[in-house]
């Protein structure tokens, strides 16, 4: 059993406080990404997982085991960072024997492990290759391999992805994905880009300013952001909000409309892009930018004077300074405390 756990960790550097008593709990044989935007703590997180960094205070269990004490080759995981170290004067096969040889496994062994994670990382006929001569991404795979053939209880990987090129980084999330998903491996993955989080993710925890905002599946993060900011860091374009005066009881005036919400003080009110409808009773919207993109049109606008985004069927092609009605799904609106910033 491969369960972590993260209780109060917090971590300070000098007078910097990097991550607030975070507290999170990872399933046995979960996939976990930490996503966020640069400097929001995930790989502080992640280096003390593994061992790399101190907590200034909080543990880390693994299973039944609290590892926060052990040094990193006593906790039991392996790990991929984004400069993937791969050592260039070893053949394929020995970079990714590297881990088993210090662990003093039989031959036998590990060439029928070598072989097995090279097949997984379709790196096969690279394996007598020196890898000084392989390309990045070929690197990448080496990197990854060398991992999964420690057949560990937990894998750690820091944007393992990150250096290579779009198409081979979409090859390789579905890798990853098949391969971890057939494992024992219980992951934590970071990244700051939020496809691949999506992609690859049984959970999602979205961190800000050191501390978990929301860790919840991919499809609820989408549709139900815990927290104003996961909707604006999630989604691409990011949700919209607009500002709400009260109209009566659970009732509120958005862009002239009024619609039914939570009872609360104040409220702001908020929907995706792509869940707004045109109809001549809708939010009237004042374009400014009407953009192409094949399948849908982009339409940057303003509400009541606030930003506002649309994404509309292809066939609808509004022009720079139109007035475009636009209604929002009932069922997709979504209302935020204006002063926690937290959802209603
Ligand atoms: P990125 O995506 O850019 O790697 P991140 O979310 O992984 O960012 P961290 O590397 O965890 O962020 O850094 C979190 C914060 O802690 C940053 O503001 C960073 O500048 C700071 N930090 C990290 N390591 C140190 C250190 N050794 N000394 C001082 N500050 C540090």
């Amino acid at each position: 059993m491969a369960e972590i756990r993260i209780k109060g960790v917090a971590k300070d550097f000098g007078t910097f406080t990097a991550l607030h008593d975070v507290d999170l709990t990872i399933a046995d044989r979960e996939f976990m990404v930490l996503l966020g935007a640069s400097g929001c703590g995930k790989t502080t997180l992640l280096r003390i997982i593994a061992g790399l960094e101190t907590a200034t205070k909080g543990e880390v269990w693994i299973g039944d085991r609290r590892v926060d004490q052990l040094p990193p080759r006593e906790r039991g995981i392996a790990m991929v960072f984004q400069n993937y170290a791969v050592f260039p004067h070893l053949t394929v096969f020995e970079n990714i024997a590297f881990g088993l040889r210090m662990k003093r496994m039989p031959q036998a062994e590990v060439t029928r492990r070598v072989t097995r994670t090279a097949e997984l990382m379709h790196i096969e006929q690279l394996l007598k290759r020196y890898s000084g001569q392989l390309s990045g991404g070929q690197r990448q795979r080496v990197a990854v391999a060398r991992a999964l053939a420690m057949e560990p209880e937990v894998i750690l990987m820091d944007e393992p992805l990150s250096n290579l090129d779009a198409l081979l980084r979409l090859e390789m999330r579905a890798e990853l994905k098949g391969v971890l998903a057939g494992s024992n491996t219980t992951t934590i993955y970071v990244t700051h880009d939020q496809v691949e989080a999506m992609s690859l993710a049984d959970r999602i925890s979205v961190m800000n300013g050191g501390k978990i905002v929301q860790a919840a599946g991919p499809v609820e993060v989408y549709r139900n952001p815990a927290a104003r900011f996961v909707g604006s860091f999630i989604g691409n374009p990011p949700m919209n909000f607009l500002s709400a005066s009260p109209a009566g009881a659970g009732q509120w005036q958005v862009g002239g409309q009024v619609f039914a919400g939570p009872e609360a003080p104040a409220a702001e009110f908020a929907i995706r892009p792509e869940d707004l409808h045109p109809s001549d009773t809708g939010l009237p919207a004042e374009v400014r930018v009407v953009e192409p993109l094949g399948p849908h049109t982009l339409v940057t606008a303003t509400v009541a004077g606030q930003p506002f985004r649309a994404v509309i069927d292809s066939t609808l092609v509004p022009r720079p300074g139109d007035v475009l009605h636009l209604a929002p799904m009932a069922d997709r609106i979504r209302w935020f405390n204006p002063e926690t910033q937290k959802a209603l």
